[in-house]
């Protein structure tokens, strides 16, 4: 099948009809927003639940495994084990596995969602938190539903416009937007139902890319923004009304002001010396939020400090509760039962959002119920999860930052040799990506072994040089506040020639021996979540465009496929009637997607970024034929006047406001422009762009509150200086190839 939306041409269309559609619902969205927030518990519901679809249960997910066909929440059902019980598609039959059907996403930023299966419906989302419900046997659109985010929030987003999925409840879909809000929408026509603001302060950069959860009655949901300055919390509505049952905060507030609930005052004697609350302290739970049926308890957890530095956040010391831990608490009631700390003073964006989740396995001799984590800092852990003890603590990938976790204590054990407060820049594994990030991990309780999308890439951290010079933290309203010095990255990366390559590989390994037992590597390390099946297979989808299937026992490829798109969302299988489906999202993006463009998305690099689903099953007839390529080269750039200071101006700029998005060091990838090939155009309107905010609707945010005139034209020359040097090399490159070999390149 020669995909609809793979070419270039019709790629334009595709930004034309988005664009157009977000024009004409900015409209909309002023005309009715007000009707559809709605603040107060008296206000009447706009519509009712459907009485016929989208009826899953608290008692349904407890038994997931007696309609094995059904993709019942995030990860399939309450323990998030992400392994189905489905064996049609085996180690025999896979031969056979076909493109079935495909559903066009209508973006070309960043798709990470786990879709929903049920009563013969899919409901997931794409970027900017659209829903769509579609057949799941033919893939046609039944609804869709679009909050209209305005497009200015992209620029609050860290990492992308992206959404994980939405919960689906007594015939209610949830989804919980970029901006913040809290939808419940009829699954059967997509009317809205409910609409909240969960956002206590939206003077805040804060932003919602996680999918909600469901259990009882009550739906639970996060925020992001740890980087921008904000304080985290998890709040629990009423499926229901819509009405606030509990909040939980993850860090102290201003300390001259009441505890809003007693565990902060525990918290609070763990934060010394500093004004952490004025910056917001962090601790955002934006991604795992996971519920457990036989306690009644919803597991968060909890991210990294805000600034990341926690000698500026903290530096009195101490390990600044509930940063980078897993916190349990009370469903019900929202009182906490037990924490576990996995970065305690967390120093390295070290979050603990990665997916959790729930087993029932033997550990010395003893049946224990588990919760189990691969947070970014390297360690996998293993929990009882009714008392919170420590079971086991052993790295996953390649850890320098600590050296080992005391198993006494329960603490890491920092790396003295890679202190970066003693005023030297040093190299860390894992970097602020994590040795896994939030693609999702599987399980798969046959082989005993998790399946888990991991990562090394490493960062070059040293301390802000505002703080550095002057003990003062340069604190940016909405902007990155970070305290790390994202400014001279490109200067400080040179300074370490014996900085490892990034790499990305899936690797199969025991939870409880701390072994791992095969790995195969990725062409790069942004790569999608994994999924495990009875038949023993492992599928995962990766940077380089292919969806692959491996031997759950020994990582052989067993199947594979070229998407010619990047893949960062994990893959899901479901059945309709007597047919086994396999479906996962293609579109690169997320925070390597943005941040290292082409180098993390090769194949969207060389294709284009055309978001799709792509569902598959045996015999399913369609293939994927190559598109044409997308990729252009870097035209001559024009010549710019700029000495070597503006130039070097421009370069911390634009590393501290526009690398995040566009690129560190200029590399943006096709969920957003690569600078250096600008049009004619582009260099016409940059300042109107940038200072102006022309293309606020596509998610180019005007950043007149941010940079001067003069700033702006720093960074122009900057990129311009960029392009130069890699227009060059480019061209250098071009005439050493010998004339047949180029006709060869041009061909392939
Ligand atoms: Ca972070």
């Amino acid at each position: 099948m020669a995909h609809p939306t793979l070419s270039r041409k019709q790629a334009t269309v595709v930004n034309v009809i988005a664009l157009g559609t977000i024009a004409a619902l900015a409209l909309v969205s002023v005309l009715s927003s007000t009707s559809l927030e709605r603040s107060e518990a008296e206000t009447p519901m706009l519509a009712a639940p459907s009485a016929t679809v989208g009826l899953i249960d608290t008692q349904r997910i407890v038994a997931a495994d007696e309609a094995p066909g059904d993709w019942l929440a995030y990860g399939r059902d309450y323990g998030e084990q992400r392994f189905s019980p489905l064996t049609q598609v085996n180690k025999q039959t896979i031969k056979d596995l076909e493109l079935a059907w495909s559903f066009d996403m209508y973006t070309n930023r960043g798709l990470e969602a786990s879709p929903i299966v049920v009563d013969g419906i899919m409901y997931m989302t794409g970027s900017w938190s659209v829903v769509f419900a579609v057949d799941a046997k033919t893939g046609e659109e039944i609804w869709s539903y679009d909050p209209e985010v305005p497009g200015d929030w992209a620029r609050k987003a860290c990492c992308d416009v992206v959404n994980r999925g939405v919960a689906v409840y007594e015939g209610a879909v949830y989804i919980a937007t970029l901006d913040g809000y809290l939808v419940s929408l009829n699954a059967e026509t997509g009317e809205v139902i409910w609409r909240i603001n969960t956002i206590i302060d939206r003077t805040r950069a804060y932003t919602i890319t996680g999918a909600p959860r469901v259990a009882n009655g009550r739906v639970f949901i996060g925020n992001g923004g740890g980087e921008f300055g904000v304080r985290g919390y998890v709040s629990a509505y009423d499926t229901k009304t819509g009405d606030l049952d509990w909040r939980f905060f993850t860090v102290p507030g201003d300390p001259s002001k009441p505890f809003e609930h007693p565990e902060m005052e525990t918290a609070a004697s763990t934060w010394k010396g500093g004004e952490w609350w004025k910056i917001g302290g962090g601790g955002t739970v934006w991604n795992s939020i996971v519920y457990d049926a036989d306690t009644d308890t919803v597991f968060l957890g909890v991210g990294n400090g805000s600034p990341w530095t926690r000698t500026i956040r903290s530096p009195g010391g101490g390990d600044n509760l509930f940063l980078s831990s897993i916190v349990a608490v009370n469903a019900s009631t929202g009182k906490m039962r037990w924490y576990y700390q996995t970065t305690p003073g967390d120093n390295w964006d070290y979050t603990a959002v990665q997916d959790m989740m729930l087993a029932d396995m033997e550990v010395d001799g003893k049946m224990r119920k588990v919760i189990m984590q691969a947070p970014k800092n390297g360690f996998f852990y293993v929990l009882d999860r009714q008392t919170g003890e420590l079971l086991r603590a052993n790295p996953y990938v390649t850890v320098n930052w600590a050296t080992h976790i005391d198993m006494e204590t329960g603490r890491p054990v920092e790396n003295p040799d890679k202190d970066f407060l003693t005023g030297e820049s040093k190299w860390i594994l894992p970097g602020p990506l994590g040795g896994h990030n939030w693609q999702s991990m599987s399980y798969n309780p046959n082989t005993g072994l998790v399946y888990i999308p991991a990562l090394e890439n490493p960062l070059v951290f040293d301390v802000e040089h505002d703080f550095k010079a002057t003990g003062r933290f340069k604190y940016i309203e909405g902007g990155w506040n970070t305290g790390v010095e994202f400014g001279r990255i490109m200067e400080l990366l040179g300074e370490h020639p014996d900085l490892p390559a990034g790499k990305g590989y899936i690797t199969a390994f025991d939870p409880l021996t701390g072994k791992t037992h095969w790995t195969r590597e990725h062409g790069t390390h942004w790569n999608g979540g994994t999924l495990s099946t009875a038949a023993d297979l492992v599928f995962q989808g990766n940077g380089d465009g292919y969806f692959v299937a491996y031997d759950a026992k020994n990582g052989d490829e067993l199947w594979k496929v070229n998407t010619y798109t990047s893949i960062i969302a994990p893959p899901i299988t479901y059945g309709v009637g007597d047919e086994q489906y396999v479906a996962i999202q293609v579109g690169s993006g997320g925070a390597a997607g943005l941040t290292e463009g082409d180098l993390a998305m090769p194949a969207s690099a060389k294709y284009g970024n055309f978001g799709r689903m792509l569902v598959f099953k045996l015999n399913g007839g369609l293939s994927i034929d190559e598109p044409e390529h997308w990729a252009r080269e870097i035209p001559e750039p024009p010549i710019v006047e700029a000495s070597a200071a503006q130039i070097q101006l421009g370069s911390e700029l634009y590393g501290e406001v526009c690398g995040f998005c566009h690129g560190i060091g200029v590399y943006g990838g096709p969920a957003v422009p690569d600078l250096r090939k600008m049009s004619e155009q582009t260099h016409r309107m940059f300042n109107e762009i940038v200072l102006e905010g022309v293309l606020e609707d596509r998610g180019m945010s005007n950043f007149s509150d941010r940079l001067s005139a003069s700033d702006v034209d720093s960074i122009y020359a900057y990129i311009n200086s960029r392009a130069w040097q890699d227009y060059k090399v480019q061209e250098d490159a071009k005439a050493e190839v010998k004339p047949e070999a180029q006709t060869s390149a041009l061909a392939n």
